[in-house]
């Protein structure tokens, strides 16, 4: 999970762009509530600083006058389709995610824009910038429309959240043939409670289901990657294969510190099972 430089729009600009071409008496709703959007997107960015989202309850008219009808066509017909003037908008949230990976997962492509708090459910935020996540579509999919109610189910939010200031991320090498692996959350206990809690909550099914995610990468590289151990097992016995491993986790840990890769060497080099008896087995299978 990776924090993400939190993008600073103008909300007039976004609305007055919304309204450009706009047929009565869907206009004249949105004009009536532009200054309440405006003014619930400085709310959304205050109570997201203090952890407070959950708070919002939900909604689906702006006042009683815009309707979830008015909010939806705002963003379907006039954020994301491309000829529209707030698509420059859709493709900076897109681009804020570095080298075009999700924020939520850092393993697949950003494909889509994440609504944070689900627009379908809360719909004065449907085109507030700091709501509008770029995901892939794994991510966005899991997350659907799901809402939360206390902080501690509240995820990882990429704007607001760095959950990269500490190790948490843990993989299992599962003991049999073929050779593959679990990963868990295993925040430590220095930090403050909720933080784990959170933590791992967002990795959980309820979360992100990011061990779906990573243990079906994991089987590949850690193929990927077998022939070199051995070589180097069978050279050098277990010493010279930890050494390629941990060169591997110096690599992975300079670009973020709950890497699934560093996870996952680290697990290897954990098993005694695994230098004990498979690679001696498949060593000697070679031979
Ligand atoms: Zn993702």
């Amino acid at each position: 999970m990776k924090k993400l430089e939190k993008p600073q729009f103008d909300m007039e600009t976004i609305i007055d762009n919304c309204l450009v071409h706009m047929q009565n008496p869907r206009k004249k709703r949105i004009t009536l509530v532009k200054e309440k959007i405006k003014k619930k997107t400085e709310e959304y960015d205050e109570l997201a600083q203090h952890g407070q989202l959950h708070i919002i309850p939900e909604h689906d008219t702006i006042d009683n006058i815009a309707t979830k009808e008015d909010m939806e066509a705002l963003y379907t017909q006039r954020f994301v389709p491309k000829n529209q003037p707030n698509r420059a908008f859709y493709d900076k949230i897109l681009a804020l995610a570095p080298y075009g990976k999700c924020p939520y997962c850092q393993q697949n492509l950003v494909k889509t824009v994440d609504h944070f708090l689900p627009k379908s459910k809360y719909v004065a935020y449907t085109v507030t910038p700091y709501n509008l996540i770029p995901a892939c579509s794994d991510c966005n999919t899991g997350k659907l429309d799901s809402t939360f109610h206390n902080r501690v189910e509240e995820p990882f939010h990429p704007y607001y959240d760095n959950f990269d200031d500490c190790v948490w991320l843990k993989a299992k090498l599962i003991e049999m043939e073929p050779v593959s692996f679990q990963f868990y959350a295993d925040p430590p206990i220095d930090i403050s409670e909720e933080k784990r809690q959170r933590i791992s909550h967002s990795f959980s099914e309820q979360g992100f289901c990011l061990n779906n995610i990573y243990k079906l990468h994991a089987a590949e590289e850690y193929c990927s990657r077998e022939t070199r151990l051995k070589e180097c097992f069978q050279k050098g016995k277990k010493e010279l294969a930890v050494e390629v491993l941990q060169d591997l986790i110096k690599d992975e840990k300079s670009i973020s510190l709950n890497s699934w890769k560093t996870a996952l060497y680290q697990s290897i080099i954990d098993s005694e099972w695994y230098w004990n008896e498979y690679l001696p087995e498949i060593c000697k299978g070679k031979d």
